[in-house]
């Protein structure tokens, strides 16, 4: 297992990242940077990590495993801040929200060096350094996408970190990640942003009668559409190709919808709303989610 591990951005992921390591393999010492130096003092008044440094070639000074917990855009820059800093035979991973480009921009920036990109898909609409919490990968996946010529032990080694850490590990292709996370995480978010931003641009219904009288439906999108702009802008522009294909097979089926209203054809309507609704129970089966309206955003011990 890895002994020092360094945290590059100590916001809700690199800041929970640090509080499971604490938690859950207390043998490891973890380094901590972010630019920003607000940040840096809550990190270190919190804990985040063992030590907050003040540059990022500190930090990553003797690491046997660097993380980048940066916005997506944001990646390759850093990468490059670290590379004459690091050591040869650490591993480089990252948590960014898509693949592709990201191992790219790190292959560009850090060439020979071992990299293994991952992403945790466990989240909060909460961002900045008081929003982490060690729980937060528990039971949740985390996607390795290593490159083919990856260290197959390496890649058991970050496994068997993540794991660690309370995750379940699954190991795709970085192709294949964006196509699946465009589907389960982009779009929706996407949708979630547009509706809410309809809502509040409609000229018959006014603003306050939209926040007023929210039912559940429209205030359940107004938690995802509150989710970090920056992270969110990056992962549009770094996953655009699977966002593209993945947005086009949803505008048809809007419209074959659209067109069951303006039919009167209830029976379209109920099958697909039935057909929904399995899959909401078998997420349930799967324990990816429960009754409790904060499930996997919150701490629960
Ligand atoms: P966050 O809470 O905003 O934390 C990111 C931190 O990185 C911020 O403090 C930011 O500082 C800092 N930062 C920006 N550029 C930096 C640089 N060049 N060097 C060092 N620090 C830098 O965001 P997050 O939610 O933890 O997201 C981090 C990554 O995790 C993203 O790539 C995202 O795609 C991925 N991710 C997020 C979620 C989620 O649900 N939030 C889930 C899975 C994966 P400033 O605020 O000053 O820019």
């Amino acid at each position: 297992m890895f002994e020092r591990v360094a945290i590059l951005g100590l916001g809700l992921i690199g800041g929970s990242i640090g509080l499971a390591v604490a938690e859950h393999l207390p043998g490891i010492v973890t380094t901590g940077f972010d630019t920003d130096p607000a940040v840096r003092h809550r990190a270190a008044e919190r804990g985040l990590t063992t030590t907050v440094c003040d540059t990022a070639a500190e930090a990553v000074n003797e690491a046997d495993l660097v993380i980048l917990c940066v916005p997506v855009g944001a990646m390759g820059e850093v990468a490059r801040q670290i590379a004459p800093t690091l050591s040869h035979s650490a591993l480089v991973s990252d948590v960014g929200s898509s693949k592709r480009t990201i191992t790219r921009a790190l292959a560009e920036a850090l060439p020979g060096q071992a990299i293994i990109p991952a992403h945790p898909v466990a989240g909060t609409e909460h961002s900045g350094p008081d929003a982490g919490f060690a729980a937060l990968f528990h039971h949740r996946w985390c996607i390795l996408t290593p490159p083919a010529d990856a260290d197959p032990a390496l890649v058991t080694e970050l496994a068997a970190f993540w794991r660690a850490l309370g995750a379940m590990v699954e190991v795709m292709d970085a192709e294949h990640h964006d196509r699946v996370l465009a589907v389960t995480s982009h779009i929706p978010h996407l949708i979630a942003y547009t509706i809410v931003g309809t809502a509040s641009d409609l000229e018959q219904v006014t603003r306050s009668e939209v926040i007023k009288y929210s039912a559940g439906g429209f205030r359940d999108f107004t938690r995802i559409a509150a989710s970090d702009p920056t992270m969110w802008r990056d992962v549009f522009l770094n996953n655009r190709d699977a966002v593209l294909e993945m947005l086009d097979s949803f505008l048809t089926d809007l419209a074959l919808m659209r067109e069951a209203i303006k039919a009167g054809d209830g029976e379209s309507l109920f099958d697909l709303f039935a057909r929904t609704r399995a899959i909401r129970r078998s997420i349930i089966e799967l324990g990816q989610d429960d009754a409790r309206a904060d499930f996997g955003r919150a701490d629960h011990g």
